[in-house]
């Protein structure tokens, strides 16, 4: 590229001296033509270059980063440059330096985005490389090279920080190069969303609710029928509860659905769940009379709901478990959750709550997971008795034991030993009768071991 330039040298006595100058920096020419003797001049090289390094030239180098702008669907993002570095070299070889940080305010700088549109970049100049870090307050959760030219925004209910960094390379010695930092906040509303962890479950089952992308001021809800201790948690970036099923649960098509309020919009959106059948077994048991006079009666149910009743009716807001739960005792299974019990010819009220294994008595028992001990006492009818509070609403039972080696209030961890095998209370012989419940609806407790019901590290 060949700059025109017309220089007047004024000397003291006030002679002028025109000169027009024909500058071509690339190739290092430098052609002057002397207006008064009306011939060409021709300056040696060092000659050139540095009356071409002196300040009045500078217009001749890019001295800063070249301009680029982001766009978005038809509008230009109001991103700003927050950190330029820039080096151009002059006709003499010196390098010069120009930094640029530039503290970026999101109310200046910010945009409603949409997932669907891309983001352009457009340059004054052909970058090297374009890439691309986004943050969310200073986290930073995506980092890439832009391919193309463009990218699409983050998927993200709320606000982000988009860093665009074009750099250029130095293409020949005298090139100039750097790089240029534009910074915008984007915006994004993303309606709340229910997350179900199985779309099909049972009686005595148990199906992990999540509810992501609600907004600060906002308020889930899960209107259902179902379960009557849905309590909904917060927990990192979301919001979750356990929709628990007894063994009581029809089945059928159910409708769970998802209420937000507060802020200026009400989100309503339904999500199907089916219940399947599932068969209990039944159970023929005789007890001893005396055992049975003993065990169950006036007495025995009012300590039974003065004591035990009540101490799952609330739960540490906490996850205190750790990955699935283990089996507290080995032994065989004698009788399954939620089998139907006649006992000595009538058919009891109740279902099984868990599971009962038989083991011989003084078998260690441990706790299956990390909780503390909300309840630890004698009953006339479970006998030996402990309850665990795991956290969230998840708690795990424990009856007839021989022994209790753990008190109230205690933190208990996985595997650490809480008592031993008994036949105490109403019971036929030794054996572990072991409960879990999301506060007072039973559950299988095998769901607890096969996995863990949910992880949010
Ligand atoms: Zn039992």
């Amino acid at each position: 590229m060949t700059d025109n330039y017309v220089l007047d040298i004024i000397t003291e006595d006030g002679d002028v001296y025109s000169y027009d100058l024909s500058i071509n920096l690339d190739g290092m020419k430098l052609d002057v033509y002397d207006n008064k003797s009306q011939q060409f001049l021709y300056p040696s090289y060092d000659q050139i270059k540095s009356l071409l390094s002196t300040e009045g030239f500078y217009g001749l180098y890019e001295t800063n980063a070249p301009r680029a702008e982001l766009t978005y669907s038809t509008m230009t993002i109001p991103a700003q440059v927050s950190n330029s570095q820039w080096v151009y070299t002059l006709a003499d070889g010196s390098e010069m330096d120009k930094s640029i940080q530039n503290a970026v305010n999101p109310a200046n700088a910010s945009i409603m985005l949409n997932p669907d549109f891309p983001i352009s970049i457009y340059t004054e100049k052909v970058p090297q490389q374009l890439s691309l870090k986004v943050f969310s307050g200073q986290d930073l959760i995506r980092e890439e090279i832009i391919e193309q030219d463009q990218f699409m925004p983050s998927l993200f209910d709320g606000q982000l920080r988009y860093e665009v960094k074009c750099t250029w390379g130095k293409s020949n010695d005298l090139a100039p190069f750097g790089t240029s930092t534009l910074t915008f906040y984007g915006n994004m509303d993303i309606e709340p969303e229910l997350k179900m962890d199985k779309s099909k479950a049972t009686a005595g089952d148990v199906v992990v609710l999540e509810i992501f992308n609600v907004n600060e001021g906002q308020t889930p809800k899960i209107n259902q029928t179902l379960s009557k201790d849905l309590k909904i948690w917060k927990a990192d970036d979301r919001y979750f509860a356990f929709l628990a099923m007894n063994y009581w649960a029809k089945p059928g098509e159910y409708n769970l659905e998802l209420e937000v309020t507060g802020t200026d919009k009400t989100y309503k959106k339904s999500y199907p769940l089916v219940i399947e059948s599932k068969a209990f077994n039944k159970q023929y048991l005789t007890v001893d009379k005396k055992v049975e006079a003993n065990t169950r009666n006036d007495a025995a149910y009012e300590e039974y709901a003065k004591y035990f009743t009540p101490v799952r009716d609330t739960s540490v807001g906490e996850k205190l478990w750790e990955g699935p739960f283990i089996k507290p005792v080995e032994g065989r299974i004698s009788t399954e959750f939620g089998e139907m019990r006649y006992v000595n010819g009538a058919l009891t009220s109740y279902r099984h709550s868990g599971i009962d294994i038989a083991a011989p008595a003084d078998t260690q028992i441990v706790a299956p997971n990390h909780g503390v001990v909300v309840l630890s006492q004698n009953l006339i009818l479970t006998g030996e008795t402990i309850v665990i509070d795991h956290g969230y609403g998840i708690f795990s039972v424990y009856f007839h034991m021989n022994r209790r080696d753990v008190s109230l209030d205690e933190s208990v961890s996985k595997g650490q030993a809480i008592g031993t095998v008994g036949s105490t209370g109403f019971s036929t012989g030794p054996h572990l009768h072991w409960t879990m419940s999301h506060y007072k609806t039973n559950l299988s407790p095998w769901l607890f071991m096969e996995r863990e019901l949910i992880d949010f590290e």
